[in-house]
């Protein structure tokens, strides 16, 4: 018996013993009034806490708990527990759910869950991406009404999900490219992951194209030479064309050289540890170097001017700056006609140092400009050729330069010449204290 029943009674055998006191005192009439009357006011109380109840279960009111005397008051103690600790369980609930979800917004992917009647119940921000959709807006939509791909909409229909379905020119701009794969789970319901392979494909085709450029720079001299060779065994030579032969067999096998020593360079240069950031360079010997090298390239055939800022230098990697530099000096003096000048500075602006070289020579259209330091671009593929170009000078000079956070600028006019801007970050310049005093 619980403690309802057991109060219920203890108040029927109070009230009937005080009716039976009442009854022989004061007669069975007074008893039987005083009784009525008793059980009226419980009837009042009763059916008022039943009412507050009632109301309460409405409308509650977590925290606060209703006063009452007696058993109601027990009542309405027990209700607020419960309530509580109900309340308390759903916040946990609700926290997990909010913490599942940032978890899931959190993922580089895409993520959108779907009803058994492929209906979106839910996506993240990333599959809102790579689909284009809007979560608000189409929650509750059938997802080929807004994918409406049609590799989409066969591959979900047909219920193959082993692998997954690679999609071009996704997103509201058209620009991504995202590889797809369903899994069902639970009853009939689907979830759909997407992941955005756009820089995955980019670089595969890259590396496919340079694997292509690569296969036919070196088989152009590598068919010239055989050529000859057999020529040379097929045909009686006399001393003068047999030496000709072997001078254009040897310029064939140098160009091939120069095309797998610089291929090394780029791929050293992928492979290597960034240079160091406190080894400061010996620009005085660099800048000799170069020209020289100008010079000796020139044999005279230009005018070619150096100034430098002796003190001033970088740190980094010094057979690397070596190089970089040297291209831009070496390209100047091949793309400049005879006659020409070419100028050649080394100087601090600002807090940076920037090397220029400035020629007079044929000038890049505009259009070229930017993918010259891809590899193997060349804007005159016989001029590259006949000056000894591999096509991969400017690639060269980009890595070196990404590698020191330095940045190379290009102006050019057609007909008038080329300047090439090379600026050093701040955190790399210098000044060499004994010289600059
Ligand atoms: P290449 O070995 O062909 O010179 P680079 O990567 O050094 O290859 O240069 C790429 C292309 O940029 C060249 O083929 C050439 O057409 C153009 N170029 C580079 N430097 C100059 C310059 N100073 N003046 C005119 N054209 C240039």
């Amino acid at each position: 018996m619980n403690i309802i029943w057991t109060r219920a009674i203890v108040s029927l055998a109070l009230l009937a013993a005080l009716c039976a006191a009442i009854g022989a005192f004061a007669g069975v009439r007074v008893a039987l009034a005083f009784a009525v009357l008793m059980l009226v006011v419980q009837g009042f109380f009763v059916t008022y806490h039943m009412q507050r109840l009632w109301r309460l279960l409405e409308a509650p009111v977590y925290g606060e708990v209703p006063s009452a005397l007696g058993i109601w008051g027990e009542i309405y103690y027990r209700l607020h527990k419960l309530a509580k600790r109900w309340h308390a369980q759903v916040r946990q609930v609700e926290q997990q759910h909010a913490r599942f979800i940032q978890a899931i917004q959190a993922s580089p992917n895409g993520v959108a869950m779907l009803d058994d009647h492929d209906q979106i119940e839910w996506c993240n921000d990333i599959a809102e991406k790579h689909f284009g959709l809007d979560a608000k807006r189409d929650l509750r939509q059938h997802i080929t009404h807004l994918v409406r791909n049609p590799d989409f909409v066969r591959y979900l229909n047909a219920h193959h999900y082993e692998e997954m379905l690679v999609m071009r020119g996704m997103g509201v701009h058209r620009k991504y490219t995202v590889s797809v794969q369903v899994f069902p789970y639970g009853e009939n319901r689907k979830l759909v992951l997407t992941q955005d392979i756009t820089e995955l494909e980019r670089t595969d085709s890259m590396r496919r194209d340079f694997v292509a450029n690569v296969s036919h720079e070196l088989k152009t001299p590598l068919t010239v030479l055989s050529g000859f060779l057999e020529t040379m065994r097929e045909l009686p030579l006399d001393e003068i064309d047999r030496m000709r032969y072997l001078d254009m067999m040897e310029q064939q096998a140098s160009r091939m050289q120069n095309i797998v020593r610089d291929l090394l360079v780029l791929a050293n240069l992928e492979g290597d540890m960034r240079p160091p950031g406190d080894e400061l360079l010996d620009m005085r010997a660099v800048m000799r170097h170069l020209e020289d090298d100008a010079n000796s390239l020139s044999s005279g055939r230009h005018r070619i001017s150096f100034h430098s800022d002796d003190a001033l230098t970088v740190a980094g990697a010094e057979t690397e700056v070596m190089s970089a530099l040297g291209n831009l000096v070496t390209n100047a003096v091949r793309y400049t006609p005879d006659g020409g000048a070419i100028e050649v500075s080394w100087q601090r602006m600002k807090d940076r140092a920037v090397f220029t070289v400035r020629d007079s020579g044929l000038g890049i259209p505009a259009e070229h400009i930017p993918r010259l330091t891809e590899r193997f671009y060349r804007v005159d593929r016989s001029r590259s050729r006949d000056t000894g170009g591999t096509g991969l000078g400017l690639a060269i000079v980009k890595h070196v330069l990404q590698r020191h956070s330095a940045e190379l600028d290009v102006k050019s006019e057609v007909g008038r010449g080329s300047t090439f801007i090379v600026r050093f970050p701040a955190s790399r310049t210098a000044l060499r204290k004994s010289l600059a005093a």
